[in-house]
């Protein structure tokens, strides 16, 4: 399959589309991103890159990192984790308080809000160094060292995160979480501004796509079946409110972040990663979901 060919066309099938959606701008400091951006970059199993547009430019993974979360504690608590969190699509917004009150503080999934803070809470009762070893495993995943949080970014979250602020406590009033609610967040907070262009975003990924391989990361090491299942999340849950929208025009197991990127897998084929800081209503890409559903169409490669 060619490919950068299919990708060069698609990077222009899509700019009709350049103005729609906006900046996640409830975190200050994503409001200052250039909202015309566009990169989108495809790592084939056997070795190949392709990428168009500025694939080599960084910006903030938000919820993309939720995936990277979900890999460290299913590696550290095996099954269960799912004591912890459950793994149902959630059908609401990703910061919704409204199941989570209704459910007695269980976070129906890792990916929504919710969740994310109960894996922060695991990771931070589980490592020795969890802002260090998060940041060996990433940096190990994507191959590059000099990939971080931007630590603006997470304060400008926390200076503003009041929503977030009101799960956690939910959370810890139901006695979901261990930690302190501070510490908590300040670290749910730090791993969303995770930094990566889409080179490394797709490398990163190439790992959840090529799960027959052996993944073992800094340590951290998941069997391929335990792969395949946060793929399987990923399927149901990755895009909150909307993810019965992208399987059904995507059709590959993704996960978005209010950064505007989204990372997608074809098992055993590609992992692709796009970018696109501006959203739909539901907080997810617009350019990057178009992107994605006309690869799979184009290709007429996807899961299905
Ligand atoms: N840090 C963001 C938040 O908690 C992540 C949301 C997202 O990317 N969907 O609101």
């Amino acid at each position: 399959m060619n490919y950068q060919a299919v990708l060069e066309d698609i990077s222009k099938a899509v700019r009709p589309l350049a103005g729609q959606g906006k900046l996640a701008d409830y975190i200050p400091a994503l409001a200052n991103v250039n909202p015309d951006k566009y990169a989108v970059c495809l790592n084939s199993i056997d070795g190949h890159m392709y990428s168009v547009g500025d694939a080599g430019e960084r910006f903030s993974l938000q919820s993309i990192s939720k995936v990277f979360s979900l890999a460290m504690c299913l590696s550290i608590k095996g099954e269960g984790l799912w004591k912890r969190v459950g793994k149902e699509p959630s059908g609401t917004a990703f910061n919704s308080l409204v199941q989570l009150e209704a459910e007695h503080g269980l976070p129906r999934n890792p990916f929504i809000n919710a969740g994310a803070i109960v894996l922060a809470d695991v990771l931070l009762t589980s490592l020795a160094d969890p802002e260090e070893n998060f940041l060996s495993f990433v940096r190990e995943l994507c191959g590059s060292g000099t990939v971080g949080y931007n630590l603006d970014v997470a304060r400008s979250e926390r200076e503003n995160g009041y929503l977030n602020a009101a799960i956690a406590n939910l959370l810890k009033y139901h006695k979901k979480i261990e930690c302190d609610v501070e510490e908590v967040l300040a670290f749910y907070f730090k791993m969303c501004s995770l930094e990566m262009n889409c080179k490394e975003l797709a490398r990163a990924f190439l790992a959840f796509a090529n799960h027959n391989e052996k993944f073992c990361y800094s340590g951290i090491s998941l069997t391929s079946s335990q792969v395949k299942r946060i793929n399987a999340v990923m399927q149901t849950c990755g895009f909150y409110d909307e993810a019965g929208e992208f399987s059904y025009l995507v059709g590959l197991p993704g996960k978005s972040g209010v950064g505007g990127g989204i990372a997608a897998i074809y098992p055993r084929r590609y992992s692709v990663a796009v970018w696109s800081p501006r959203l739909n209503s539901k907080g997810n890409s617009v350019m990057g979901m178009k992107t994605l559903e006309l690869l799979t169409t184009e290709t007429m490669e996807s899961i299905f």
